[in-house]
């Protein structure tokens, strides 16, 4: 345990960055030595933040005193649940810093040169960030909702090809962080509208279904991604549920296919990350279920973690091809588990020991 690597969590008192610290509090690799809020926040500790149900962790975590954005951090790989406002001007200086980044925000996903990256779908892009004109490096991971979509999207688009996609969310509470929708805005009801939401959806399946272009900085064999050519229209709504993003999605294929054909190639869905042994990968990031009425999120949300994806309910459509639901858990597969991931990611293929400025140092 002696040679884990140092990370911070910046953001560490909402939603997602409780739910990082929860996840490192006994990772193999890293250990949490740094957190981070807002002004509000700092100068406190942990245990005078986290509410009464998060704060079962050791002392050691419960006595980190949260650090502002601007102070000076010496962990190499920060993990970042900032909100995209702050997260815009915040994750570029620590990046200049020589900081590796691993960030939730949607900040910076669409930039040409940052990954954006669900590893067992696309972990090569990691090598964007050769590219990058920082020291550092800033990696980030997609919005809630799409960590589900492009998961499930992932091996039609390998097997048949997809040319359009419709889809419907019903999102989680917790997805609005904190302190969230009072409770009579949403019990008994359900809010048509998230803000900012379906733009995201509409854009980021593209990027990380893309094809990467050879070349690059460092020579590192990647200079760009070629997204994916199919439109997305999204509607996304706010349901009374706790935890977990079900989504009901439409598609049409480049080659037709059955129901059967369909669910035999998201069932045989191959990750891209098995070589590298990540300790947050789940044995399998997308199972199919044949049970009438699911997936749920009461039911299905915590599979493996919250890291498994649940497809269910595959289906002929008689306006596109083929139609489905998939349900992901928004804080672990959506939001804190995929930073973790990302972030073993890059520690696994040495953009933590390759970027920033100890690296430039040796
Ligand atoms: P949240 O519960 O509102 O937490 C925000 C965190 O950022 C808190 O620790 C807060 O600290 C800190 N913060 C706010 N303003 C700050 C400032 N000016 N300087 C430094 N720190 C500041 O939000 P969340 O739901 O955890 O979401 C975090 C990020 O993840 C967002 O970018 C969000 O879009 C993304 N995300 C969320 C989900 C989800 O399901 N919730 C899923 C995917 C992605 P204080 O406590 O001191 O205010």
């Amino acid at each position: 345990m002696s040679d884990r690597i140092d990370v911070g969590v910046i953001g560490a008192t909402g939603m997602v960055g409780s739910r990082l610290i929860a996840l490192l509090r006994e990772h193999p690799w890293f250990r949490l030595a740094e957190v981070g809020a807002s002004q509000r926040s700092a100068g406190r500790t942990l245990a005078d933040t986290l509410p009464p149900e998060e704060a079962d962790l050791p002392e050691s975590i419960l006595q980190l005193v949260l650090k502002e954005p601007g102070d000076t951090w010496t962990s190499k790989l920060i993990l970042s649940a900032l909100p995209a406002p702050v997260a815009d001007q915040t994750e570029i200086a620590l990046a200049e810093a020589g900081h590796v980044v691993v960030s939730n925000a949607s900040s910076h996903r669409m930039r040409p040169t940052v990954p954006l990256v669900i590893p067992e779908v696309n972990a090569g892009h990691v090598e964007l960030v050769h590219n990058q004109p920082w020291s550092g490096s800033l990696v980030t991971n997609p919005n809630c909702v799409v960590a589900g979509l492009a998961m499930a999207l992932a091996p039609l688009h390998r097997s048949f090809g997809i040319r359009r996609v419709m889809v419907t969310t019903f999102q989680a509470i917790s997805g609005a962080g904190r302190p969230g929708p009072e409770a009579d805005e949403v019990v008994d009801n359900v809010i048509p509208f998230i803000r900012g939401e379906e733009e995201k959806v509409a854009r980021e399946p593209q990027k990380i279904l893309g094809s990467t272009v050879a070349g690059g900085g460092d020579g590192r064999g990647v200079s760009g991604i070629v997204p994916a050519d199919f439109p997305i229209s999204a509607t996304c709504v706010r349901v009374p549920v706790s935890d977990g993003h079900l989504l009901s999605i439409s598609v049409e294929l480049g080659m037709k296919a059955t129901p059967e054909e369909a669910s035999a190639s998201l069932s045989g869905f191959a990750s891209t990350v098995g070589e590298y042994g990540l300790p947050s990968a789940p044995a399998r990031a997308l199972v199919v279920t044949n049970i009438a009425g699911r997936p749920q999120p009461r039911l299905d949300r915590d599979a493996e973690g919250g890291m498994t994806v649940t497809v269910g309910r595959v289906r002929a459509c008689d306006v596109l091809d083929l139609k489905f639901l998939a349900l992901a858990h928004n804080l672990s597969r959506g939001a804190a588990g995929a930073a973790l991931l990302n972030a073993e990611l890059c520690h696994a293929t040495g953009v933590v020991s390759t970027r920033g400025l100890e690296a430039a140092a040796q």
